[in-house]
């Protein structure tokens, strides 16, 4: 992790290592945080932040879900996503929103505390090694089941929710693998701690429906829309367990990890990224780097600034 100098915090750029917060911070209780996350790639056309502004408006409506209103909007958000790259001199880096209630009354009811609101961002890899990317990555089912719709707002990304991640991320990486793929409470196929999963069976490309309590995340939109242009509409369908050990080719999708292919699960090998894999995974590094036209438009460039 490379640190950026500063974070922007409630409106003012603070050094990096003055960006805190006070212990009673009604988040670091109650986990009433959300939050969101976005890659900026460095372009032909400049730095380009991938998807900018759907990232934005996921981290509204991740608030609103929780009764939290941002005071700043979207657009105003943006612009500071644009100033903190330039005031850090990033070309390209990884982006963290995250908007909190603060420190103010103590208790449950949230209402009377105020929304603070954060951006970092830092240099940060690929998030399951650069040799996982290329080559895929081993995973287990965990024995933890992705929360569901009863308990918590699975399309909301909470601070809270994600000790629930956190535990099958523990699981999966003390048993000696690198990832957890959770099922939901019905017991089909959910996705990972922190990523969206496809599967490829028979020519197919498969990922599980919104109603299986997944994160409706941004790169699985993409790496669908980009599937459908390759002549292979995703299907979107509940998925057994067993359909994962059977797969051709298993992937995961998201910010941290981008497109990683998985080799192995629960024992059972998948093998090396296949054909249809690597064929999605180059037209999706190709538009995130701004090498494919036709994706343009997911590029949110940053304008240089001068900022001193
Ligand atoms: N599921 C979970 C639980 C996640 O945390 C993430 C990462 N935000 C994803 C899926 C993938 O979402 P995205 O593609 O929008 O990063």
């Amino acid at each position: 992790m490379v640190t950026g100098e500063v974070i922007w915090m409630n409106g003012e750029f603070v050094p990096w290592a003055e960006a805190k917060v006070h212990v009673l911070t009604h988040a670091l209780h109650y986990g009433t945080g959300v939050f969101d996350s976005m890659r900026a790639y460095e372009t032909e056309s400049g730095t380009a932040i991938f998807r900018n502004t759907d990232h934005l408006d996921r981290l509204q409506k991740s608030a609103a879900y929780y009764r939290m209103t941002l005071p700043y909007t979207t657009a105003e958000l943006r612009e500071v996503t644009h100033e903190l790259i330039n005031r850090n001199g990033f070309t390209g880096c990884y982006l963290r929103p995250i908007a909190y209630r603060a420190f103010g009354p103590m208790g449950l009811f949230p209402l009377d505390n105020a929304v603070d609101v954060s951006i970092a961002a830092w240099e940060w890899g690929a998030y399951l090694g650069d040799e996982g990317k290329t080559n895929g990555i081993r995973v287990r089912t965990s024995s933890w089941r992705r929360m569901g719709q009863d308990s918590f707002i699975p399309q909301s990304k909470a601070t809270g929710q994600y000790l629930n991640s956190v535990l099958a991320k523990l699981e999966a990486v003390e048993s000696g693998v690198d990832e957890a793929i959770m099922l939901d409470r019905r017991d089909f196929v959910c996705e990972g701690s922190g990523e969206n999963i496809f599967l490829v069976t028979g020519g197919q490309v498969v990922t599980p429906p919104l109603t299986a309590s997944i994160l409706d995340g941004i790169n699985r939109r993409s790496i669908m829309q980009i599937s459908a242009d390759l002549g292979r509409p995703v299907i979107e369908r509940d998925i057994a367990r067993a359909e994962l050990m059977d797969a051709d080719e298993l992937f995961l999708t998201g910010t941290a990890a981008e497109l990683t292919p998985i080799n192995e699960i629960d024992g059972h090998k998948i093998g090396a990224p296949g054909p249809i894999t690597s064929e999605i995974a180059k037209v999706f590094d190709n538009a995130l780097h701004g090498r494919d036209q036709r994706y343009s438009e997911w590029l949110d460039i940053v304008p240089v600034q001068s900022t001193v």
